[in-house]
C-alpha cells in the first residue's frame, strides 16, 4: 500500500481533499492536505464551476484532462453526473482540436507511443507500462483523425478520448485500458515542419515495413496482454478494412469507424422504421460516400436483411452508393477499392446525387461523405416526393461538414423527414412542432460491445454482435423519444444502454462458442455487478 505523498500522485486512488481525518492519519496525508475535509458532492461543485468558468472548450479540455490525470475517481463523477455537457468535452468535437494543439497543451503521458524505431522490441515497450492484466487497447497510427486526416503521432488524443468514454459509458474500470499511438511516421508537411511536433520525423511507413510493423505490434499485444481486446481507431481507408479483415479472427478486435458506425446507423433506420412502419428487407438505401463508414453501415444492412430472410446479393441490392465520381456501377471505368465492389450493380452510371434519387427512389438517404450540404433542397424534395416519411441521415462529423442542417431537413421535407445526424443540432420548431434530432453518435454503441466482448472474454468480435447491438439499441428507444421525432434514447441514459449492450453482446459470444469465461447465472446482472463506479474506496 502506498502512504503519503505517493497517494496523492496516483490518480486512481488520490482523493484529494475528501480524504478523511483518518485516512489522513492512516496514510500519511495530515500535513500534505488543507485541513478542511470535503465531500465528493462538494468536489463536484467545485470542478464543475471551473469548468464553465473556462472561456473556450480547449481550456476546458485542458483542464479536464489535468482533474483525470489527478484524481480519476472525482473525473469519472463529474463526466458521468453531467454526461451531456462533458462528453463534448472530453471527446468530439473538442478532442479534435486537442489532437491539433497535442504537441503544445501535452502535460503528462498518458499511454504508449510506439514508434518505428522501436521495431523488433514492441513486446518489450508493452511490457514497460506500468499496470499488469490490460483487458482493453485503443490503437491509432493516427493517419485519419476524425475530418482532420493526417495528424501523426498528436493522434494520441483520441484513444485516450475513446478510453474514457468506454469508463463513463460503460464502466469499464481505467486501469485496465490502455491507449497507444503506433508512430509510423507522418505525411503532413506542415506538422512535420512545426516546432513542437511531437513525432518522428518521417514520412509514412507504406506496404511491407507498415504491415511488418503491425504485425509485431499484434503478435506483441498477444503475447503481453492475452486477454486484451482491441480496438482498431482512425486508420487511413487503405489500411483500415485491411487490417480488419486480416486480424479479426486472429484476436479480438474491432475497427469503431467501420463497424461502430454501422451499428448505430442501423439501430437508427430500425428506430425510424419504428415510426414509419416499414420493414428493413424493404428498404432501398443511397449512401453519399463510399468510405469506411457508408461500406461499413451497408454490410451491416445486409446481415439485419439476411436475417429477416433476404438473400446476400438481394440485400446488397438495395444499397446504393454515389462517391466522388458519381453512382457507384459496375463498369463505370475506373478502379474501384474493393470495399465498394460488392455494392457496384449493373446499372446505367449516373453522374449526381439528385439525379439517382429521382433514378432510384430510395426510402433512406444516408450521407457519409464529408461533404458540408450535399442534400441540397432540391435532393431533401425528391426524397419527399417518393416517401411519405424519408429516412435522411446527415452523419458527416463535425457540425460544419452535415450533409444537410436538421432545421432544412425538417422544413425542407415540411417536417415528414425522419433525421439524424453525426453531430449534434438543436431542435427545430416547424409548423408548431418540435422535432429532436437524433444524433447517430458511436458512443452508443462500442462502449458496450467492447463491456460484452470483454466480460465474457470474446475471443473474436463478430458482425453478429454488431447487429445484436443495433437491435438492442433500437429497442431501448423510448415512445416519448419517437413522438419527438428522436430515434435514439437520450444519452442521460447511456450507461444503462450500454449495459443492455453488453448483455447481448455477451450473450452472442456465449451462444456462438466464441466466449471464454464461463457463462454467469445471469449475464446482466454479472455485468452490472462489475461496473466501475465513480465512487471513492474507504482507505481507514
Ligand atoms: P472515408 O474517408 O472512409 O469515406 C468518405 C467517402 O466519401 C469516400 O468514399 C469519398 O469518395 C466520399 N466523398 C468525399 N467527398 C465526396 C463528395 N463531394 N461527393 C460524394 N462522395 C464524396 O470516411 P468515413 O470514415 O466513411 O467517414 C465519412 C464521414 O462520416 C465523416 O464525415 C465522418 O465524420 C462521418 N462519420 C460519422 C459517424 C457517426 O455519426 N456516428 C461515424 C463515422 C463517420
Amino acid at each position: 500500500m502506498l502512504h503519503g505523498a505517493a497517494v496523492l500522485a496516483d490518480p486512481l486512488l488520490n482523493k484529494g481533499t475528501a480524504f478523511s481525518e483518518r485516512e489522513r492519519d492512516a496514510l500519511g496525508l495530515r500535513p500534505l492536505l488543507p485541513p478542511r475535509v470535503f465531500t465528493m458532492d462538494e468536489q463536484v461543485q467545485r470542478t464543475l464551476g471551473a469548468v464553465r468558468r473556462k472561456q473556450d472548450n480547449i481550456e476546458k479540455y485542458i483542464y479536464l484532462t489535468n482533474l483525470q490525470n489527478r484524481n480519476e475517481v472525482l473525473f469519472y463523477r463529474l463526466v458521468i453526473d453531467y454526461i451531456e455537457e462533458m462528453v463534448p468535452l472530453i471527446y468530439t468535437p473538442t478532442v479534435g482540436e486537442a489532437c491539433l494543439q497535442y504537441g503544445s497543451i501535452y502535460r503528462r503521458p498518458r499511454g504508449l507511443f510506439i514508434s518505428l524505431r522501436e521495431r523488433g522490441r514492441i513486446a518489450e515497450m508493452l511490457r514497460l507500462w506500468p499496470h499488469d492484466g490490460v483487458r482493453l487497447i485503443v490503437v491509432t497510427d493516427g493517419e485519419r483523425i476524425l475530418g482532420l486526416g493526417d495528424l501523426g503521432a498528436l493522434g494520441m488524443g483520441i484513444p485516450v478520448g475513446k478510453l474514457s468514454l468506454y469508463t463513463a459509458c460503460a464502466g469499464v474500470h481505467p486501469y485496465y485500458t490502455l491507449p497507444i499511438t503506433l508512430d509510423v511516421g507522418t505525411d503532413n508537411e506542415t506538422l512535420q515542419k512545426g516546432p513542437f511536433y511531437i513525432g518522428i520525423n518521417e514520412h509514412r511507413a507504406r506496404g511491407a515495413a507498415y504491415d511488418s510493423f503491425i504485425d509485431e505490434f499484434v503478435t506483441s499485444v498477444k503475447t503481453v496482454f492475452p486477454k486484451a481486446l482491441l480496438q482498431w481507431e482512425d486508420f487511413g481507408n487503405a489500411n483500415a478494412f485491411r487490417l480488419l479483415n486480416k486480424y479479426r479472427r486472429q484476436l479480438p478486435c474491432f475497427n469503431d469507424d467501420i463497424q461502430g458506425t454501422a451499428s448505430v446507423a442501423l439501430a437508427g433506420i430500425l428506430g425510424a422504421l419504428q415510426i414509419t412502419g416499414g420493414k428493413l428487407a424493404d428498404q432501398r438505401i443511397l449512401f453519399l460516400g463510399a468510405g469506411e463508414a457508408g461500406t461499413g453501415i451497408a454490410d451491416l444492412y445486409t446481415a439485419a436483411a439476411r436475417a429477416e430472410g433476404l438473400s446476400e446479393a438481394a440485400a446488397r441490392g438495395r444499397c446504393w452508393f454515389v462517391d466522388t465520381k458519381g453512382l457507384v456501377v459496375r463498369g463505370r471505368g475506373d478502379t474501384l477499392a474493393e470495399h465498394k465492389v460488392p455494392y457496384a450493380h449493373d446499372h446505367p452510371f449516373i453522374a449526381t446525387l439528385a439525379e439517382a434519387v429521382r433514378v432510384l427512389k430510395p426510402t433512406a438517404l444516408i450521407g457519409v461523405s464529408g461533404m458540408a450540404a450535399g442534400f441540397t433542397r432540391e435532393i431533401v424534395e425528391a426524397m419527399t416526393a417518393v416517401n411519405d416519411q424519408p429516412i435522411i441521415f446527415a452523419l458527416s462529423n463535425p457540425t460544419s461538414k452535415a450533409e444537410c442542417t436538421a432545421e432544412q431537413a425538417y422544413t425542407w421535407s415540411r417536417g415528414k423527414a425522419i433525421f439524424a445526424c453525426g453531430s449534434p443540432f438543436a431542435p427545430v420548431e416547424y409548423q408548431g412542432r418540435r422535432f429532436v434530432p437524433g444524433q447517430g453518435n458511436n458512443i452508443y454503441i462500442f462502449p458496450g460491445v467492447g463491456l460484452g466482448a470483454l466480460s465474457s472474454e470474446a475471443a473474436e468480435v463478430t458482425d453478429e454482435m454488431f447487429l445484436a447491438a443495433a437491435q438492442t439499441l433500437a429497442g431501448l428507444v423510448q415512445p416519448e423519444d419517437l413522438a419527438l421525432g428522436r430515434i435514439y434514447p437520450a444519452l442521460t441514459k447511456i450507461r444503462e444502454v450500454s449495459l443492455q449492450i453488453a448483455a447481448a453482446v455477451a450473450e452472442v459470444a456465449h451462444r456462438s462458442g466464441l466466449a471464454r469465461a464461463p457463462r454467469p447465472a445471469n449475464i446482466l446482472e454479472d455485468i452490472r455487478d462489475r461496473m466501475f463506479q465513480p465512487v471513492y474506496r474507504d482507505f481507514a
